[in-house]
């Protein structure tokens, strides 16, 4: 079958023994795509009767990319998957996850990885061509999660790699697996799972070329995705001003959560954290990913003052929502700020900045008392940086209690705190808002993973 190698790599990291496992034509094509395929492995791997625990080492962590991977199509040749039981929800989790990860690993010869057991120390697996080593992990302990990627890069001579910071290692349950600085799989905690098989990293390099059954459709489907993309006013606004360039706009609709989701409109907060102010202030310039035309991500600089941050990937829409209109941030820089630590820490944007939104609205109304010193209020943001840390630190008292996402910490704040929290089956809401647009009320409802924005695309259902 074209397009894909036929295999998968899978390893056992109790014992280190790794195989190949052949993959037959007929479940590419009945499982199609890579989350589909990880579904089908994970639902004949699961022992229903025991009920496994997210964090043991009878879950798996599965990275699986798709028929499109690989390809030149914008927006689908760099995706990847990846899939295990969420820490987060305790039910089916996934993140998909842009950067080059997924096209190396597939011109390394394998169309997926499938982790299971767990190290008795840190390890990172480095794949070359075919070649596979688990190697210790030792000296990348405590990285984060651009520092690992610059030395595996430079010491082991691999093109990209996955890794988790330390809010992986510390399991928190919003942690995130990040690629190439910028791309990260984001949701369901998944970088949680990867730190409790203290699995650090994977580095992977692969020169081998992906043959398709017929390059020359593709190349006709590319020319016309982006003709038409050339067309479309969202395409020509992402590539001006990024995803954030939509805030503005979207909060006219009524579609950008403000303060912990309890405002519709605000007006500073609007013009300061929007894609058009980052091009007037920060922007260095704009980047697109392998196959794309449209140059949607931010590299970004923050010259002075204490968020400076050297040259590095901007916020995104989430970013500047989560942590900027829905904990009333009404700064850019210091927007920018948490985004590169919440990066390097590695750990979901939306459940964390949906997570400490929730701790302030408790704060304010008097049901969170223990916060370690630190003063919790809507637009602190010096405060919300460092409790950004005491989170991925897993800082004892409320670092500990955030780092288990807003249900858990409902739970066990009581005192009716759960008629702040914003949640679907446990996973943060992204920050679009479903009372500007219904249809994604009825997404956020029923998608298999919790509260998901990209399952179907609800956004203009009214
Ligand atoms: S540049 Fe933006 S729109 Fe293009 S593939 Fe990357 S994330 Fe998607």
């Amino acid at each position: 079958m074209k397009g894909y190698n036929g295999k998968i790599l899978e390893v056992d990291l109790t014992s280190k023994i790794f195989r190949e496992l052949i993959i037959k034509e007929e479940l590419y094509r009945k499982y199609l795509g890579g989350t589909g395929l990880a579904a089908k492995i994970l639902f004949d791997n699961y022992d229903f009767k025991k009920k496994i625990s997210p964090l043991s080492a009878e879950n798996l962590l599965i990275f699986m990319t798709g028929p499109l991977t690989a390809t030149r199509l914008p927006g689908c040749a760099t995706r990847f998957s990846v899939c295990s039981i969420s820490p987060l929800t305790g039910i089916w989790g996934e993140a998909s996850c842009g950067g080059r990860f997924g096209i190396q690993l597939k011109k390394a010869g394998f169309d997926g990885i499938v982790i299971k057991g767990v190290s008795d120390s840190p390890v990172f697996i480095k794949i070359v061509d075919g070649n596979v080593e688990i190697k210790d992990a030792s000296r990348l302990w405590n990285k984060d999660t651009y520092e690992v990627y610059d030395i595996l890069r430079k010491e082991e001579g691999v093109a990209t790699s996955l890794s988790i910071g330390i809010a992986g290692e510390n399991k928190v349950l919003f942690a995130n697996i990040a690629n190439e600085p910028g791309n990260y799989a984001g949701r369901c905690g998944l970088g949680a799972v990867m730190g409790s098989k203290n699995l650090k990293a994977i580095g992977v390099k692969g020169t081998k070329s992906i043959e398709f059954a017929d390059s020359k459709k593709i190349d006709k489907l590319r020319k016309n995705i982006i003709e038409k993309q050339r067309e479309n006013i969202i395409v020509q606004t992402l590539k001006e001003f990024g995803t954030d360039g939509g805030l503005p706009v979207l909060m006219m609709l009524g579609d950008v959560p403000i303060k912990n989701w309890n405002l519709g409109v605000w007006d500073e907060g609007s013009e300061e954290l929007s894609g058009m102010n980052m091009s007037e202030t920060i922007l260095i310039n704009k980047k697109a990913c392998f196959g794309c035309s449209i140059s949607c991500k931010r590299a970004v600089k923050v010259n002075e003052g204490k968020y400076k941050i050297e040259k590095g990937p901007g916020p995104e829409y989430e970013t500047c929502a989560s942590f900027g209109t829905l904990c009333y941030i009404d700064d850019l820089k210091a927007v920018t700020k948490i985004n590169e630590l919440c990066n390097r820490y590695g750990m979901d944007t939306i459940s964390c900045g949906g997570t400490i939104a929730f701790a302030i609205e408790c704060a304010e109304a008097g049901i969170l008392k223990n916060t370690n010193g630190l003063k919790l209020s809507f637009g602190d943001a010096d405060a919300i940086l460092k409790l950004v840390e005491m989170i991925a630190k897993r800082d004892k008292g409320i670092g500990n209690l955030l780092a288990d996402g807003s249900k858990k910490a409902s739970k066990k704040i009581g005192k009716e705190s759960e008629k702040f929290l914003v949640e679907v089956k446990g996973l943060e809401v992204p920050m679009h808002d479903p009372r500007a647009f219904h249809g994604l009320g009825l997404e956020y409802a029923i998608s298999n993973r919790g509260a998901c924005h990209v399952n179907s695309y609800q956004m203009f259902v009214l």
